[in-house]
């Protein structure tokens, strides 16, 4: 085995057969790609009960989901009950972005009801606003951003952004830069303006060595931020964020070669004909990693609709590779999600996601895809409903209008399937047959 399986407990191996069992993808294959870094496990030694997540190349594409208070909006029955609507709707991961409330208590509570999803967090937030609290102003020494991710690391948090790959001399750089939008990361306009104030170097970059002993002794993975995505389209692929990804894949092939699992994170706004690009691109810098892409949104003008415009610039980054998508909102640039949001962000994902593997894995994909069609020809409504994303809502829309016929009421007596009724129902068509049409799975070359 590789580095990475080898530093490992033993239960790495029960877990690696289950996955590959889950995933439908030889063993060897699995534990090959995790020894090289291209998947990445998700889980934490520290918390018992949690099912380890696998991301990576020829996995299926995970879903994230964040939740987390504000600093103006503090409910935390709110933010428990995103995280069962989350778990409810088919969430395979969730980040907990607090910046508003006692972080420690709100972690700490959100842990308990994620009902052993793997749990991530973005440090910088807690580091930031405590640390200029505690030293009262931005003086903060850079080995407090450490001592607050050891604290996120022993309360059990599965996967961490660490904002690394932004250095002094990009943070610079993109306040005087030409963009449209200079950072749209919170996390990073709070390290940029640590480092020009303090004249600093990054901090998880002064201690990255030992946020990578940390990291492999508690098996968590590095999620590497990306502080300077494009937070416009037309930023987009620009020196800095060209600048910061490779910062980024420099870093996590060093932590691949140090048995730390690591994913990167992407954008972002694009416009469509750069997304495949991108996603080749960090792949082939970093060596293969998993990659994290919050959307990309295709558009900005999608205000009110940003789930719609990520969800287009997620299903062709997942068809070309990518490997987590970072769920976003109908919020998203406008307030803190509701519960509703996150339900309705989280469907969006999820088919985009879906949308994309049906390219990335084929038929190894399709079943469902397959079985709803055909069943939509013999107007099972039972089974379209019950296996739709929604089936409350899906119930609801197909008992809108009342109608005694077996169709719908979209076209009563002229449905197509009842003009087609004596033909449909003589053949004997086989779905194992039907899937055989979807070819092996590929990635999207533009
Ligand atoms: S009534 Fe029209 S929309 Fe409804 S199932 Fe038949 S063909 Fe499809």
């Amino acid at each position: 085995m590789g580095v990475i399986v080898e530093s490992r407990s033993s239960s790495i191996v029960d877990e690696l057969v289950a996955i590959a069992k889950t995933e439908n993808v030889d063993y060897d294959i699995l534990r090959r790609r995790v020894s090289s870094g291209r998947v990445a496990v998700v889980r934490n030694t520290r918390r018992a009960g949690v099912k380890p997540v696998a991301v990576g190349e020829g996995l299926s594409t995970k879903v994230n989901v964040n939740v987390g208070t504000s600093g103006t909006v503090v409910d935390l029955g709110m933010e428990i009950e995103k995280v069962r609507v989350a778990v409810k709707f088919g969430a395979d991961t969730l980040m907990d972005l607090s910046t508003g409330g006692d972080l420690d208590e709100i972690r700490a509570k959100l842990l308990e009801v994620s009902e052993g999803i793997p749990f991530g967090t973005v440090p910088t937030y807690q580091a930031w606003i405590e640390g200029v609290r505690k030293y009262g102003g931005v003086g903060i020494p850079s080995d407090w951003f450490v001592a607050v991710v050891e604290k996120h690391l022993k309360d059990g948090v599965d996967f961490m952004t660490i904002h690394a790959g932004i250095t002094r001399e990009l943070a610079v750089k993109s306040v005087r830069s030409s963009r449209v939008a200079p950072i749209v990361s919170r996390g990073g306009s709070m390290l940029a303006v640590w480092m020009i104030e303090n004249s600093e170097e990054n901090p998880y970059l002064k201690h990255w060595d030992y946020l990578l002993e940390l990291f492999g002794d508690h098996d968590a993975v590095v999620s590497l931020g990306d502080a300077l995505r494009p937070g416009a389209t037309a930023d987009a692929h620009d020196e800095l964020q060209i600048g910061e990804l490779v910062n980024n894949s420099r870093l996590a092939r060093d932590a691949v070669s140090k048995g730390v699992q690591v994913m990167i994170e992407g954008p972002g706004h694009m416009t469509l004909d750069r997304v495949v690009a991108d996603v080749r691109l960090m792949k082939s810098l970093s060596g293969g990693v998993p990659y994290y892409v919050l959307g990309p949104l295709v558009t900005d003008i999608a205000v009110g609709y940003d789930h719609v415009a990520s969800a287009i610039g997620a299903a062709v980054a997942a068809a070309a590779g990518a490997d987590l998508i970072c769920y976003l909102t109908p919020s998203e640039h406008l307030g803190l999600p509701g519960v509703e949001e996150v339900k309705e962000g989280l469907i969006a994902a999820r088919i985009a996601a879906h949308a994309g593997d049906l390219v990335k894995l084929g038929r190894r994909a399709a079943y469902r895809d397959v079985e709803m069609s055909f069943r939509r020809a013999l107007l099972d409504w039972e089974y379209q409903v019950s296996r739709s994303y929604d089936p409350e809502r899906s119930f609801r829309l197909k008992t809108k209008f009342p109608q005694e016929l077996s169709s719908c009421t979209m076209c009563g007596q002229y449905c197509v399937f009842l003009i087609l009724s004596k033909y449909l129902n003589e053949r004997s068509l086989k779905l194992e047959e039907l899937l055989d049409r979807y070819g092996e799975g590929t990635t999207l070359v533009w």
